[in-house]
């Protein structure tokens, strides 16, 4: 018991200690960001940008409705910071992870199962800790994804230009590389996506991509900001080849990024030819901030038909999380906690997520009943 508390006791140290550092990073860049231009230089900036939006969340009104999903974003370690923002953009739901394909991944992978916990409305928990070169690491994906995590991922499956991942210990040096392959086998029993990030996107990297998605016909691929670096026909050729990817479109990259040598323009045509293969993300405003990166989502649906927008903003995604059915440890953990038909809650016709909301009110009450 004293050996239980001394772990959690250590646990606790430790993320305290990654959320104080998130802190501070977050305290840094809002300093920085906030030295560098005088306000009335930012605003005149800011006016020339959006010569017609009297506020940036205009549109966000406008699209409310959508229920917005960003399924792409690492603010597991700092996701109260974020909630303020995504409420003021009306994102409807968040995949959340951390830190990816290192063992710091498998604290923010906790991080983002507490948030689910408080707030299973808005987040749908994914996770990136595990090793893919050794045995233990599937067992840790198989156990992830008994838990109910909702999808795999954001996985390192190669990357040689990104700064941030240069120095990760778990990445792949391809799509087929290390146990991978293993990987996508578990995604595909459990109906799991994963959420894999590649670059560069292009040559051989791609050609690996595409043996996984031939090899591995059941299993959900989603291109991690596909549109990043990559051009619309050759993301439309892979859509084309490969029922089994999906896109997850970056759309603050191709609009507010100057490094971005194509525009979210260019892909509308793409979207409407492939609607359900699409969803929006912010990459958790990677390189700027989410006044760009959430905006540019909505901007994105706006140039969209009106039959595709909710598709793509929400719907597609959707449809995978509520494909997804209850696991055997939920199931084990529904009947220890005492639930039964009985009470309403037939786990025939839940969804994972659903099954996931119903164990922590359980749980919460059982923990309750003890107190008392
Ligand atoms: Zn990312």
């Amino acid at each position: 018991m004293s050996e239980h508390m001394n772990w959690r006791g250590k646990v606790l140290a430790l993320v305290i200690l990654v959320i104080a550092a998130g802190l501070l990073v977050f305290g840094i860049r809002l300093y920085d960001r906030e030295e560098k231009l005088d306000p009335a230089v930012t605003q005149v900036i800011a006016e020339n940008e959006r010569p017609t939006a009297s506020r940036p969340e205009s549109l966000a009104d406008k699209y409310a409705d959508l229920g917005l999903i960003d399924v792409h974003n690492h603010d597991a370690y700092k996701y109260l910071l974020s909630f303020p923002t995504w409420n003021r953009y009306h994102v409807g739901k968040i995949v959340l992870f951390g830190n990816i394909s290192e063992p710091s991944a498998m604290i923010t992978d906790a991080l983002a199962w507490g948030a689910y916990n408080q707030y299973p409305d808005r987040i749908y928990p994914f996770f990136s800790g595990f090793n893919m070169f050794e045995e233990e690491g599937l067992q840790t994906v198989r156990n992830q994804l008994e838990k109910g995590f909702l999808g795999v991922g954001e996985t390192v499956a190669a990357s040689s230009n990104s700064p941030v991942l240069a120095n990760v210990i778990w990445k792949a040096s391809d799509s087929m590389d290390g146990n991978l392959p293993k990987v996508y086998e578990l995604c595909a029993e459990y109906d799991a996506p994963i959420l894999l990030h590649i670059d560069p996107p292009s040559g051989m990297q791609i050609e690996k991509l595409e043996e996984a998605l031939k090899q591995y016909p059941d299993t959900l691929f989603i291109f991690a900001h596909a549109n990043v670096y990559q051009d619309a026909d050759s993301i439309g050729k892979l859509l084309e080849s490969y029922s089994n990817l999906y896109i997850d479109f970056f759309a603050g990259f191709t609009s507010y990024n100057p490094a971005s040598p194509y525009k979210t323009e260019s892909y509308i045509d793409l979207i409407e030819q492939y609607p359900d293969r699409f969803f929006l993300s912010t990459d958790g405003a990677y390189d700027m901030t989410y006044d760009e990166a959430i905006p540019a989502m909505y901007e994105t649906i706006e140039l969209l038909k009106p039959e595709t927008r909710k598709k793509v903003a929400s719907g597609n995604f959707q449809r995978i999380i509520d494909a997804q059915r209850p696991t055997k440890t939920q199931l084990k953990l529904f009947e220890k906690l005492g639930g039964s038909v009985g009470t309403g809650a037939d786990p025939a016709t839940l969804s994972r997520h659903e099954m996931n909301k119903l164990l922590f009110k359980l749980d919460a009450a059982s923990k309750n009943s003890v107190d008392k």
